[in-house]
């Protein structure tokens, strides 16, 4: 008889989620983790009184009532509202696209000028569906704004060109007519006071989840499979099946962090540089997430720079192109075959680009499924 009734294999906040779930439900669960740390990308740390996102910004924003409920339950949240700022060699245009940026831009100071310049520079794409995320942008918002602050960020996020690129990406960026420099639409918005780490660690910490940190699966693949009846796998799906149809492609991130002696360094919590020769996309001034919180005269900023993903690199990002979605569907079809007691779950088990609310929205609808 295996000893636990689910083995999940990966710490973050999908198998978290999981975790906790199953053993409300009486189940007895083994987490193992490859990091020295639990929280997946989501981990942050306290230095100097700042809670440093370790993994890149993290916001928590959804529209799904229950899911924001749902994360009340381990940790209070501030009012925090995204209104990240670009640089573009040197120029300052407020995200998203909106009259703040237009007004900038073109100097136009009410909706219907802005609308107006706007629906000028989308007429390049007229009666034309958008096929890349180049045409997607310039059929957002004209060429203008797609040269100065989405190609060069785009392209060096992605390591391609934007007329290579899915125009799905883009459509995650509101236009808005109004002076709202809240990136987001969703209704409820704001970071966990105290940190996200915190999330994590309630969920697990029930008497019947065991944790174990700093482990990996595929040293020991075969005794950790005999431990439980049933797998719920967060990692990659190709490398699960020891990348037999092929490998999936993933972007990886790489993060410079310094602590400086100043109170305020950029006067906002995410930065972007627009311009493709800045190597990095973003610098996070993570103490402005928590409203100037932390030690008075030090402060802690991130400069997040793109990288190619490379065999033992972290994967952040799947790269969902035509190519990668068929392999991932190869791949599903072949869990569906061969792993009838693995569960694939998350960004990296289902190879899909998931906000945070989406995976415990998915985390909670496999609970349904599962129980
Ligand atoms: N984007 C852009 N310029 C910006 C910010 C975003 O062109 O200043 C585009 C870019 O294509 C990016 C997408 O919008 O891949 C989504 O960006 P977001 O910052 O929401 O992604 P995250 O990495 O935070 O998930």
């Amino acid at each position: 008889m295996p000893k636990y009734d689910y083995l999940v294999v990966g710490a973050g906040l999908f198998g978290a989620t999981f975790a906790y779930e199953a053993a409300k439900r009486g189940k007895t669960v083994k987490v193992i983790e490859k990091r020295d740390h639990v929280a997946g990308n989501i981990y942050t740390k306290e230095v100097h009184g700042i809670q440093v996102h370790q993994f890149g910004a993290h916001i928590f924003h959804t529209s799904d009532q229950a899911v924001w409920d749902y994360v009340h339950q381990f940790a209070d949240f501030n009012r925090y509202t995204n209104t990240p700022v670009a640089n573009y060699q040197g120029e300052m245009y407020n995200l998203p696209f909106n009259m703040n940026t237009f007004s900038k831009m073109w100097g136009v100071r009410t909706p219907k000028e802005a609308l107006a310049e706007l629906n000028r520079q989308r007429s390049e794409m007229a009666g034309k569906a958008p096929q890349n995320l180049e045409e997607q942008a310039i059929s957002l918002v004209g060429r203008d704004i797609y040269e100065k602050l989405i190609k060069g960020y785009t392209e060096k996020q992605w390591g391609q060109k934007a007329t290579e690129l899915p125009a799905f990406i883009i459509r995650r960026l509101p236009v808005r007519l109004t002076y709202d420099n809240n990136y987001f639409n969703d209704p409820y918005q704001g970071i966990p006071i105290g940190g996200y780490t915190q999330i994590v660690t309630k969920m697990l910490d029930q008497p019947n989840i065991t944790v174990e940190t700093g482990v990996d699966f595929f040293a020991n693949r075969q005794v950790y499979e005999a431990e439980a009846s049933r797998l719920l796998f967060t990692g990659m799906i190709d490398e699960f099946f020891n990348y037999q149809l092929g490998e999936l492609a993933y972007r990886s991130l790489r993060f410079e962090t310094e602590i400086l002696d100043e109170d305020n360094c950029q006067g906002n919590a995410v930065i972007n540089y627009t311009e493709r020769a800045v190597p990095y996309t973003r610098i996070i001034e993570h103490k402005h997430f928590e409203f100037g919180k932390g030690e008075k005269g030090k402060t802690v900023i991130t400069k997040e720079y793109p990288a190619d993903w490379h065999h033992g690199d972290d994967p952040y990002y799947p790269v969902n192109n035509q190519r990668n979605n068929d392999l991932y569907k190869q791949y599903r079809a072949l869990a569906d075959k061969q792993a009838k007691d693995v569960i694939f779950g998350g960004r990296l088990g289902q190879y899909r680009y998931y906000n945070m609310d989406q995976v415990v929205r998915s985390a909670l609808d496999l609970v349904a499924q599962e129980f």
